[in-house]
């Protein structure tokens, strides 16, 4: 098992974009990915999730690090979803969201903040949970990643989108995307055509 470089978006956009295959039975190869997963997601400290296309693997799996309610303290170890399927999603609203597959850029998306998941472990058992609060928000932007949708989508226009640069002194700032910045010309249509397509 290895720390997979995480797939990047615009350059990874066909299998950030792709539709991914269910997993029909946990085979070793399907226990590779999870542990892939895993410990690619532990190496990333600042991220809290991570789906299996994010390591370049187009199947229905995802990995989540839980706050269990309290979003101030640590999350907790990686839970793994399989053939993840959402029974019940409420209490939409906007929050706060990012993503490893677009480092350095953050936005306020609206997502269900209540999430009934059913599916499988990865033991193989079949689970039925819910999840809530800010562990709604990071369980379902990972689901997404399985359709091909990534937060930028969710976000309602650019004005919703920023990056965060560490300044000379030690602060980090937010630079948001809808000020005109020459040097951003490029990324800025780049999003648009992302964030309206
Ligand atoms: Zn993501």
């Amino acid at each position: 098992m290895a720390i997979k470089d995480i797939v990047i978006y615009p350059e990874g956009a066909e299998v950030l974009r792709a539709h991914s295959k269910p997993v029909g039975h946990i085979t070793p190869r399907a226990k590779d990915v999870v542990e892939d997963l895993k410990e690619t997601l532990a190496a990333h400290p600042e991220g809290i999730g991570l789906a299996a296309p994010q390591i370049g693997v187009t199947i229905r799996v995802v990995a989540v690090r839980l706050h269990g309610g309290d979003r101030d303290s640590a999350p907790g170890p990686p839970m793994v979803l399989i053939n993840p399927e959402i029974l019940e999603a409420r209490e939409r609203r906007r929050d706060f969201d990012g993503c490893l597959s677009l480092p350095g850029l953050y936005g306020e998306t609206t997502r269900p903040h209540y999430l009934r998941v059913t599916g499988v472990d990865e033991s193989g058992s079949s689970f039925d949970e819910v999840f809530q609060g800010f562990d709604a928000v990071v369980v379902h932007h990972e689901l997404d990643h399985l359709d091909g949708v990534l937060f930028i989508d969710r976000a309602a226009g650019l004005e919703d989108l920023y990056h965060v640069r560490v300044k000379e002194d030690g602060r980090a700032v937010r630079v948001p995307l809808s000020r005109p910045r020459r040097d951003n010309d490029r990324e800025r249509k780049s999003l648009r055509f992302s964030v309206e397509a």
